[in-house]
């Protein structure tokens, strides 16, 4: 199957109000020109270094989405081209962020990550602590960052009922913190092997790499 192939079928499976994000760490700019010439134009990485590779063989109309954990001090080296941070975590990390979203004199755009898996290898925080923080005066020094939403990633496994757990308790903290924080709009859950099921929880954002770039090999 191809990479267009691939990308075809899949957004015949879109609803309208869902976005993808092609997941293409790991895969050579080649794969992602492919993607890019099937219309694709968000991507997302999970390593700061390889997105910045990939962003100055790129298009420039191309919308990079930072989908993996963020290392503090490799913030400065995407600022000027980020679009969407996903997986911000802390207070810490959007202190650095502002800053050097000031830098460049731009906002970015940033969704808090919720731990709603088992697993403790999964980042996030609890629907708790991101009400405190978008509620915290600190929050609104930041002026180079806007919250526009919330990410998470479910547990991995077979059981459908329990990512399907997940994922609703996700949403319900999503249609509880937009009552008072009406800018959060985007809601990004699903993968390759959940995303039917994400759509169907509400998500509006969905992240998937293997389904459109095939299997990835970490041994290279
Ligand atoms: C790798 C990754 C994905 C995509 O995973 P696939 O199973 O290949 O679709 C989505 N979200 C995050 C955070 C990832 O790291």
């Amino acid at each position: 199957m191809s990479i267009k192939t691939n990308l075809s079928e899949l957004r015949s499976q879109l609803p309208n109000q869902v976005n993808l994000v092609a997941v293409s760490k790991t895969k050579p700019v080649a794969d992602l020109m492919e993607a890019y010439a099937s219309g694709q134009r968000i991507f997302g990485e999970n390593k700061i270094q390889e997105m910045v590779d990939k962003h100055q063989q790129m298009p420039k109309d191309v919308q990079w989405h930072m989908i993996g954990n963020v290392q503090r001090n490799k913030v400065k080296y995407m600022a000027s081209f980020v679009d969407l941070i996903h997986g911000v975590d802390s207070e810490k990390l959007l202190n650095e962020i502002n800053k050097q979203a000031e830098k460049h004199q731009r906002t970015i755009n940033c969704l808090l990550q919720l731990k709603i898996a088992q697993e403790d290898t999964k980042f996030g925080i609890s629907a708790e602590a991101a009400d405190t923080l978008l509620n915290s005066d600190h929050l609104k020094n930041l002026k180079h960052i806007a919250i526009v939403g919330l990410m998470g990633m479910a547990s991995f496994t077979e059981e459908t009922a329990q990512i399907k757990k997940e994922f609703n308790t996700l949403k319900t903290t999503f249609d509880r913190l937009k009552t008072t924080h009406p800018k959060l709009e985007i809601l990004s859950m699903g993968m390759s092997g959940d995303f039917p099921l994400a759509i169907d929880c509400g998500s509006t954002m969905i992240r998937v790499g293997s389904r459109i770039f095939g299997a990835r090999n970490y041994a290279i």
